[in-house]
């Protein structure tokens, strides 16, 4: 098997100050990588700054013989984004990967959540990759090459109750992931999301109320399983994510699951559906009703990459049901 090189190539891990970005900055380093270690050094809900996280890993990476410089700017505002990307310019002239990866939690029943919860967890999660991303894809784009990883959640993927704000601001990260794989195609710019798990001081922040919901408590039992065993360690979501921004890694436009040692493509399709009848009639909210059944069907689907990939699938679905010649 090819070993997985960074050798040539500069990062920018954000939030890698502790848990997931800690050792994706590790790992990448120590496979040659020369990585931007950016972290605000808040809180697990986002207040406060410091400079120990980030120098602490900074150290780490030169202690083994890697090569890192630290930046301590917030993700979470247009100067900031723009100021950690410098920093790889102005240290290495280059930028070839963005792990996307800062964030914290304000986690509250949704009639509940506040303006200030909401917006501050959508500049941390969501405008922060716009903030940081637009100027990596810049310098990428300049010279043809780059990955592109944002980090989604399971919670915005299946749903997790008291974090409709956050749910909100990674469920994003699809979309946005999509457009840049596909626009960024062009250029060599590959872009793909990972949904982690993992024990990480992120736990302190999930208030207890959502365990009044039965499912959240079986669950969360699970999760416990999984943490007895050690497949909540950070480490276990490592390999997956250098993967995907290694040169190795054809994928794009993808979404990827790392749970408790299981790694797995996370899909979004469109089922074969209904067809209403030929004819320019609309169907009614009855033959809806009627049909729901078979609407609601998963059994065939496909996996459109654009609304034009989709309108192609349709249009397969249209010749079978014979509403199409
Ligand atoms: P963590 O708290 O250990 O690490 C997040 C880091 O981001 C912290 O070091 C923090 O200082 C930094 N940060 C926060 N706001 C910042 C800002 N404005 N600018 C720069 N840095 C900032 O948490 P983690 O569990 O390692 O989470 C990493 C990412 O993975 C987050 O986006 C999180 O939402 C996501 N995630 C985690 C899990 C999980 O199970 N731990 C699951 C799904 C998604």
């Amino acid at each position: 098997m090819t070993k997985i090189s960074f050798e040539g190539r500069v990062a920018v891990v954000t939030g890698a100050g502790n848990g997931l970005g800690r050792t994706y900055a590790l790992e990448l380093a120590r496979r040659g990588a020369r990585v931007v270690v950016n972290d605000l050094g808040g809180s697990a809900s986002g207040s406060g700054s410091s400079a120990t996280a980030a120098n602490l890993v900074v150290q780490d990476i030169r202690a083994a013989g890697g090569e890192a410089v630290a930046n301590t700017d917030s993700v979470a505002s247009r100067a900031g984004g723009a100021a950690i990307v410098q920093t790889a310019l102005d240290t290495w002239g280059q930028i070839d990967i963005l792990i996307s990866n800062a964030g914290f939690l304000r986690n509250n029943r949704f009639e509940d959540l506040t303006d200030e919860q909401i917006d501050s967890i959508l500049d941390v999660h969501l405008k922060s990759a716009f903030y940081v991303g637009q100027p990596a894809y810049r310098a990428m784009r300049a010279r043809g090459y780059g990955r592109m990883l944002f980090t989604g959640s399971a919670s915005a993927m299946f749903g997790h109750a008291w974090q409709a704000n956050y749910a909100a601001g990674k469920g994003a990260m699809l979309g946005l992931s999509n457009v840049i794989a596909l626009e960024g195609s062009a250029y060599g710019i590959q872009s793909n999301v990972i949904l982690p798990t993992a024990s990480s001081r992120l736990q302190g922040e999930m208030a207890p109320g959502f365990m009044e919901i039965p499912e959240f408590a079986r669950s969360v039992q699970s999760a416990d399983f999984s943490a007895s065993e050690g497949r909540l360690m950070p480490e276990f979501n490592t390999p997956l994510a250098l993967y995907l921004v290694s040169e190795a890694c054809t994928a794009t436009h993808g979404v990827y699951s790392s749970n408790s040692g299981r790694y797995a493509r996370v899909g979004i399709c469109a089922a074969e559906g209904w067809f209403a009848p030929a004819g320019i009639e609309p169907p009614s909210v009855e033959d809806i009703a009627d049909h729901f059944g078979q609407i609601g069907e998963l059994g065939a689907y496909s996996e459109p990459m654009t609304p034009y990939d989709e309108f192609t699938s349709v249009a397969d679905v249209a010749r079978k049901h014979g509403v199409l010649a």
